[in-house]
Order: structure tokens, then C-alpha cells, then sequence
């Protein structure tokens, strides 16, 4: 049935879209008046020249880089940062690359905002603004520019915990989108955060807080990304097919972030945070078991991503186009060469109680349009993956 009521949040945003769009970053800061802007990156950006182009942009405005990001925002580079920010009284945080850097940036705006008015983070509405605010330039197709989210990995006890923080003045204020900036995206890399932006449209389309918008974004995001992520794993250089892609992820972005995520994105998580596979691919490898695990309770909108995703309706019926979308996702995995099983990226066949007793406990598991009724549920399916 289609939705009759919806609520959501969306953000002001400034976005700028476009190969060579970099060359608009100086004049998009002046605009804002930032004067005092730390880079957040990752090695990537400084071998391949990214950073130095930013630094080009930026000039003076640019008084600080913290360059070595790891992947999950782990929380002691967001101590070792916010100590940098703080010493060069920074008025502005870019983000550039992943939804690593991405994630940096967000959790420094916001860490920097408690050590200066020495209490947590308040409770905030969609129109408060942020006192340092986040510019995002993505270099990968994950969708964090978009979002007002970021997860950050607390270790404690020799335990790795990834947990989730929301906070609508951590939504990057301004987005600057330059295929160009993708071009350099090994293909293994193209292809599972492709499967990431491709997750957050099936995801989309399914949420429980799914809206009209949203649903039509996460349906454009797939009929784009579908036509585009083979062709840039194929040839990385093609500008046309990197700049498709990119739109498609924008779209994905902009789904993910007003909708709830489900069940695929809880045990993404646990799978990053806890047992460290890296997000895309642990993407590649849950989407199509979860998507034939949602498919009985989700049966018309997979049937959309079924046509979104290119498989035609003919005379087949919604429960065979769910499934059909299932299967053509992990064609996709396949033909994209990424990993397919838990046990092929180091996970231990004596991680999955723990994982499953995790993932249990996680609220974005608990959104699953599918009610989720156990840890044993979970288990299996992750037994499933293994
Ligand atoms: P990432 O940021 O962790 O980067 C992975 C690797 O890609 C790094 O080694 C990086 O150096 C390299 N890289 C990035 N861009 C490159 C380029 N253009 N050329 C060459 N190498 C490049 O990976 P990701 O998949 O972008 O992001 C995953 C992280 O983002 C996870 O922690 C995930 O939880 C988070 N995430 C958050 C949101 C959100 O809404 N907050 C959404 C999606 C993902």
C-alpha cells in the first residue's frame, strides 16, 4: 500500500554538483565567511592530490589538516583533532574523501561544541545551527555528505563498540560533489561503496519511515547506479558513467537521510564496528540476504526496486519480483568480484553469537519493516552469510 502519512526532517543544505565543481570551494567558504577551516582526510587525498587541491582553494582560510583518518571514526583520532582544532580555534571542518573523513569532521564539529560550553551536545531542532558547522566533499559513493549522522568506534576494555550519533547541526552545510575527485577510486573500492549507496536505496524504498521523496530519490538513485556502478569498475576514467554514479549516490544520500535505516544497515554496523570489515564490503556481502529475508513482508517495494534495477515486470508477480530482486543483487555482487561470505573477510564462525547478540540490541536492527524476534534470528541469517 502506498504511504498516506509521513514525517520527516530535512536540512539546509548548499550542494554543488558537477566535474571541476572543486574550483567553486574557495568561493563557496568566502560566502559563508569561514575563516578558520580545519581539512579532516584520509591518506588517499594527499597521495592522489586532493588535499593539495583544497589547501589551493582554501589559501589562508585553510589553518589546519588532520590527515590520517581511519576507516569508523575511531574515537581516539577524534580526541587527537579536536586537540588540533581547538589549539588553531577553528571555525569551520571539511570533511574530504569517505564517510570516514566525513564522519571525522561531524564528530569534531560537535565534540569541539562540548568542550567549548563545557557540557554534552544539547537536544536540538532541524533549524538550530551549528557553532562549527561541516563542509563534506565526498570522494566515495558512501552517502555520509548527506546525512546528519556519523558512527564513532569507543574502545573500552579491549572491546571495539561502533555507536550511532544524530544530531541535525551535523549535517554538512555545504556538499561539493566533483566526479572528477572519484576517478581515482581503485576499483575494489568503486564497487563496494557502490554497494553501500545501492543499500541505502533498497533500504530506502522499504523504510519504515519511507516517504514520498524519499522514495522517489532511492528509486532514481538505483535506475542510475545500476546503469553506472558496472561501467565504473570497468573503466574507472570515464567521466560520464563516475559523474551518473555520483548523482545516483547523491540521491541514495538523500534518502538516507530522512528515512530509518533496517536490519541491513544494523548489522553492517556490527560487522565494522566489532569484527572490522570494512563498510562496503560488508554491504556487498548482508544486502542480498537481507533483502531475500525482507522480501514476504516487503513484497511491493522490492518489487519496485525489482524494476528500478532494470528486471522487467512481464507477467510476473510482486513476490517473484522481490525475490528476483535479491537475486539480481548478488549477480551484481558476483560480477563486481567483491567478496560473498563472512568467513572470506575474517570473520570466525564463533563471532556470530556475539554479533547476533549485538546486533539485537541496536535500534537501527529494531526499525526493520520485518520485526526482528530474536538474537537466534539473527544468528541464523548471519550463519546464512558466513
Ligand atoms: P572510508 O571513508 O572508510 O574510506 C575507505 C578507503 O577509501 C580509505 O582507505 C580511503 O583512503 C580510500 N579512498 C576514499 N576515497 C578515495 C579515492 N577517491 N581514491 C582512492 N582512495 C580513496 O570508506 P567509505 O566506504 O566511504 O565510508 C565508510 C564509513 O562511512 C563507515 O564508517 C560507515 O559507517 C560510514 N558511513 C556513514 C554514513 C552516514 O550517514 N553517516 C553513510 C555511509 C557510510
Amino acid at each position: 500500500m502506498s504511504v498516506t502519512a509521513f514525517s520527516y526532517t530535512s536540512f539546509a543544505q548548499q550542494v554543488i554538483f558537477g566535474a571541476g565543481s572543486l574550483a567553486r570551494l574557495g568561493e563557496a567558504v568566502a560566502r559563508l565567511g569561514w575563516q578558520r577551516v580545519l581539512l579532516c582526510t584520509s591518506g588517499s587525498a594527499q597521495r592522489n592530490g586532493h588535499a593539495a587541491q583544497v589547501q589551493e582553494a582554501l589559501g589562508t582560510r585553510l589553518v589546519a589538516s588532520y590527515d590520517g583518518v581511519q576507516p569508523h571514526v575511531q574515537d581516539f583520532q577524534v580526541a587527537e583533532a579536536l586537540t588540533l582544532a581547538e589549539a588553531r580555534q577553528i571555525d569551520a571542518v571539511i570533511g574530504l574523501g569517505g564517510g570516514s573523513p566525513i564522519g571525522m569532521a561531524k564528530a569534531v564539529s560537535r565534540a569541539l561544541e562540548e568542550k567549548q560550553t563545557n557540557k554534552p551536545a544539547p537536544a536540538t531542532s532541524p533549524i538550530t545551527q551549528p557553532p562549527i558547522p561541516v563542509c563534506a566533499i565526498p570522494t566515495t559513493y558512501a552517502g555520509s555528505e548527506m546525512t546528519a549522522v556519523y558512527g564513532i568506534t569507543h574502545h573500552t576494555e579491549g572491546t571495539a563498540r561502533k555507536v550511532t550519533v544524530n544530531d541535525p547541526r551535523i549535517a554538512p552545510k555545504l556538499v561539493l560533489y566533483d566526479p572528477r575527485l572519484t576517478l581515482a577510486l581503485p576499483p575494489e573500492l568503486t564497487a563496494s561503496s557502490g554497494m553501500n549507496a545501492l543499500a541505502h536505496c533498497v533500504e530506502g524504498v522499504y523504510s519504515i519511515t519511507r516517504h514520498p521523496l524519499s522514495t522517489a530519490a532511492a528509486l532514481e538513485g538505483l535506475r542510475a547506479m545500476v546503469r553506472a556502478l558496472p561501467r565504473c569498475y570497468d573503466s574507472p576514467n570515464e567521466i560520464e558513467a563516475r559523474t551518473e554514479m555520483q548523482l545516483g549516490s547523491h540521491l541514495a544520500g538523500l534518502a538516507l537521510a530522512s528515512v530509518a535505516m533496517g536490519l541491513h544497515h544494523g548489522l553492517c554496523h556490527v560487522l565494522g564496528g566489532t569484527v572490522g570489515v570494512p563498510h562496503g564490503i560488508a554491504n556487498a556481502i548482508v544486502l542480498p540476504h537481507v533483502m531475500r529475508f525482507n522480501a514476504d513482508v516487503c513484497t511491493p517495494e522490492l518489487a519496485q526496486v525489482a524494476e528500478a534495477m532494470g528486471i522487467p515486470r512481464s507477467s510476473r508477480d510482486d513476490d517473484t519480483l522481490a525475490l528476483e530482486a535479491a537475486n539480481s543483487m548478488l549477480e551484481l555482487v558476483a560480477e563486481l568480484h567483491l567478496p560473498m561470505r563472512l568467513r572470506d573477510v575474517g570473520v570466525k564462525e564463533n563471532d556470530l553469537p556475539h554479533l547476533a547478540e549485538l546486533a539485537a540490541q541496536s535500534r537501527t536492527v529494531q526499525n526493520n519493516p520485518k520485526p526482528i524476534e530474536s538474537a537466534a534470528q539473527i544468528k541464523g541469517l548471519l550463519r546464512e552469510m558466513w
